[in-house]
């Protein structure tokens, strides 16, 4: 085990095992090992996973992720096929051997079931051995899965379900391109369960990959420690898209994301936040790549105060530092909201999640009640300072200099040219982002213009090049 305490171990309250389409033997298992109430991942992702969705869930280090697969992959499985119907990927051969013992302790009712782990480090003899006696459940590590399979030693064309646990751990290690060739090997047909306890930008490149129409789960702390304080004001429908401009004014954040529920919100909000003078940009299913990525480098880098998104256009999005979510409309799903309020206080930073509801909202916020851990939070926009603040500025604007990876340009080079002949301070330099066709660098807001005229008169690499200021 690792030396973190479980955090997110059940409540008294917590919901119940029982309700969930287990065979019996399972919820046997369950009530010996006094697994009594579900963790919140569970609650959350079993539901999900049992109905045999393919799943991208997210929570942090002992909060239950084990189990949650382990009761999926042994409720597909058939004890009467002799084959590989379940494969959990592991980083390390010391989760391997702890994941193998929790799924033994939950199959104790299951006869003659056989767990195998397969990890580098041991000799490949033995293990190709018990390979040849038939094993319906393997946990292993990505390398030693993909030295068997290059073998022969192993199949995985009769595998009903694939786990990646720890998948951010297995990145870090450089296992993306061992997963990739393991998934390869399993038959189409199989369920994928992706487990995390962070959400790299990897994770969202390795699932498009092969997992089939995920769903994704994201659970917060939800108890006093929770780093994400979620605010609900009440608004009238015609003071919707004003309000947003309120709640900016008030809490001042450097970057927000603020969901909407369809494209025109998106657009209609945009509209709104640019009359009243905000630095704000949209991300919407109509932009081409090249507009994505500027929108995104923009807003990561700290040059656009407020990202206007719908759920699906914001898929897949990592960035740090958020400090606001807004809702612009409650969304009736607890899953989205939950994702949704997920991508503030991230990584140790405190985070606010603020919801704008109508009068008619609020039984949908009831609905989010059992999520969230705690009664909501209502307070009234009218009692919030700033009203009539100005507008944030964002602390840095982006410049596109024309010439990218294509040109063998690097970060270094543009940073040279900067300091350089140009003069300016690193501090002065932020974020370089370098695509194939261009290069994007932010750069402090007050020396924008500056910068822009002294890199179009002077040179990168020894040649002259095209740059422009983006403006949002
Ligand atoms: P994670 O993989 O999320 O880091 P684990 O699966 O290792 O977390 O679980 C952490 C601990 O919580 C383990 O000791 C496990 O036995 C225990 N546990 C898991 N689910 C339950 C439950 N529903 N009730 C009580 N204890 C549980
Ligand atoms: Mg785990």
């Amino acid at each position: 085990m690792t030396d973190n305490i479980p955090p997110s171990l059940p409540t008294p309250a917590g919901p119940s095992f029982d309700e969930l389409p287990l065979p019996p033997h399972l919820q046997s298992a369950l009530r010996q090992l006094e697994y009594l109430t579900m963790t919140p991942i569970q609650a959350a992702s079993l539901p999900i996973a049992l109905a045999g969705h393919d799943l991208i869930a997210q929570a942090k280090t002992g909060s239950g992720k084990t189990a949650a697969f382990a009761l999926t992959l042994l409720t597909n499985l058939n004890p009467r096929y002799f084959a590989a119907q379940a494969l959990v990927l592991c980083p390390t051969r010391e989760l391997a051997e702890q994941v193998a013992q929790e799924i033994r302790r939950l199959a104790r009712f299951m006869a003659n079931i056989k767990i195998l782990s397969l990890c580098g480090g041991a000799a490949m003899g033995p293990q190709r051995t018990s390979l040849e006696h038939g094993a319906h459940i393997l946990v292993g590590t990505p390398g030693r899965i993909m030295d068997h399979l290059e073998r022969g030693s192993l199949k995985l064309d009769g595998l009903n379900t694939l786990v990646l646990d720890e998948a951010d751990r297995m990145l870090d290690m450089g296992f993306y391109d061992d997963i990739v060739y393991v998934a390869q090997q399993c038959s189409a047909e199989r369920q994928t369960l992706l487990f995390s306890a962070t959400y790299p930008e990897g994770i969202a490149r390795l699932a498009s990959q092969f997992l089939h129409r995920p769903r994704e789960v994201k659970l917060l702390e939800r108890h006093e420690g929770s780093k994400i304080r979620q605010r609900f004001y009440e608004v009238k429908p015609e003071e919707r898209l004003q309000a947003v401009g309120v709640l900016l004014r008030h809490y001042r954040p450097v970057s927000a994301l603020a969901f909407c529920n369809t494209k025109q919100q998106c657009r209609d909000l945009l509209k709104v936040l640019h009359t009243q003078g905000f630095h704000a940009l949209t991300l919407n299913g109509d932009l081409e790549q090249r507009e994505r990525d500027q929108v995104l480098i923009q807003f990561a880098n700290r040059s656009c105060s407020v990202l206007v998104a719908t759920d699906v256009a914001a898929r897949g999005l990592d960035i740090a530092q958020l400090e606001v979510v807004i809702n612009v409309d409650v969304t009736p799903d607890p899953e989205i909201y939950i994702h949704r309020i997920g991508r503030t206080g991230r990584a140790d930073e405190e985070g606010w999640a603020l919801s704008l509801c109508s009068p008619s909202d609020t039984h949908r916020v009831a609905a989010l009640g059992p999520l969230m851990g705690g009664e909501p939070e209502w307070l009234r926009l009218s009692t919030l300072q700033g009203g009539n603040d100005e507008p944030p500025v964002p602390p840095m604007a982006t410049l596109q200099i024309l010439g990218g990876r294509k040109e063998k340009l690097r970060p270094g080079d543009v940073l040279g040219a900067l300091t350089g002949e140009a003069g300016f301070k690193r501090e002065q330099v932020g974020k370089i982002t370098v695509t194939d066709q261009s290069t994007y660098v932010a750069v402090d807001r007050d020396i924008a213009r500056d910068v822009v005229r002294k890199l179009a008169a002077g040179k990168i690499k020894g040649k002259a090049v095209k740059v422009r200021l983006l403006e949002n």
